[in-house]
């Protein structure tokens, strides 16, 4: 999973677990941070700026908690507008039922 977290293709229940796991898992962890290593230094390298992994990796962590809370956010929103969207369609229905 650690090189499709790094490219961001891991769905919402994946990237929990993912992000869940790395947490607790010093193998894991590790093998995250030399693969990010590979990653984020070369570019770094290549354009020559100075790179802090520890920071770095952090960062890219909390940004993917960050990403998953919105994206769950905007499910559930999505979810409460479909719930609305019903409410009114029995409502329409309703109405013109009554009307007739
Ligand atoms: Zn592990």
């Amino acid at each position: 999973m650690i090189p499709d977290f790094l490219e961001d293709e891991l769905d919402n229940y994946s990237l929990e677990d993912f992000l869940n796991h790395i947490e607790k898992c010093k193998n894991c962890k590790e093998e995250l941070t030399i693969q990010f290593l590979i990653d984020a230094g070369i570019q770094r390298l290549e354009d020559g700026s100075t790179f802090n992994l520890s920071d770095e990796l952090q960062l890219t962590i909390g940004d993917a908690w960050q990403r998953l809370r919105m994206r769950k956010r905007l499910l559930k929103t999505a979810y409460f507008l479909q719930v609305i969207v019903f409410a009114e369609l029995i409502a329409a229905f309703a109405l013109s039922v009554a009307l007739k």
